[in-house]
């Protein structure tokens, strides 16, 4: 356990990662979304690239090339471990209001899962593929989650800027 909370025991590193997940992988959104410093992100980015759990992918900005983060297939393993900490805090820790609620759903089968790795409906596994993170203060709808880009080289499945 120790070995793995040197890589997912960081608060920082997990809400990095929570927004690659989201699909929000490029640096000056996430920079937005988390309110952090430019030393606190590039340090998790960094942990995190190092680690095998996040890539750098070139993306055309405008005339320019910059980088944003996907994840890998390692990263998309980190997916049950997220998943159980919403899950836990929906269960125990009061929500500050009703947006501040923040739901799993299979897609596969469209329930809201309250289990992590599989979904309690219909007990299928959940990957990045078939599971759509719901927060309430971010989207109206529930967000298809980011997967790592496919080897051969298509498009990775990614939901662009959501912010
Ligand atoms: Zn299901």
């Amino acid at each position: 356990m120790a070995r793995g909370l040197d890589i997912l025991g960081d608060p920082w590193g997990m809400l990095v990662l929570r927004e690659v997940f989201f699909g929000n992988g490029r640096f000056d959104a996430m920079k937005s979304r988390l309110g952090a410093a430019d030393s606190v992100l590039t340090k998790r980015l960094a942990a995190l690239v190092d680690a095998g759990l996040l890539a750098r992918q070139p993306y055309a900005d405008g005339g320019r090339t910059r980088q944003e983060y996907v994840l890998t297939a390692k990263g998309e393993d980190a997916l049950p471990v997220l998943n159980a900490v919403v899950l836990w805090a929906e269960k125990h820790l009061p929500a500050p209001s009703e947006q501040s609620h923040m739901f799993v759903m299979h897609t596969g089968c469209g329930a809201r899962t309250t289990s992590a790795d599989s979904c309690t409906a219909c007990g299928e596994r959940l990957t990045v593929r078939n599971t759509s993170w719901h927060s309430l203060t971010r989207t109206p709808d529930p967000v298809p989650l980011a997967a790592a880009p496919d080897p051969a080289g298509t498009t990775p499945h990614a939901n662009g800027a959501a912010s």
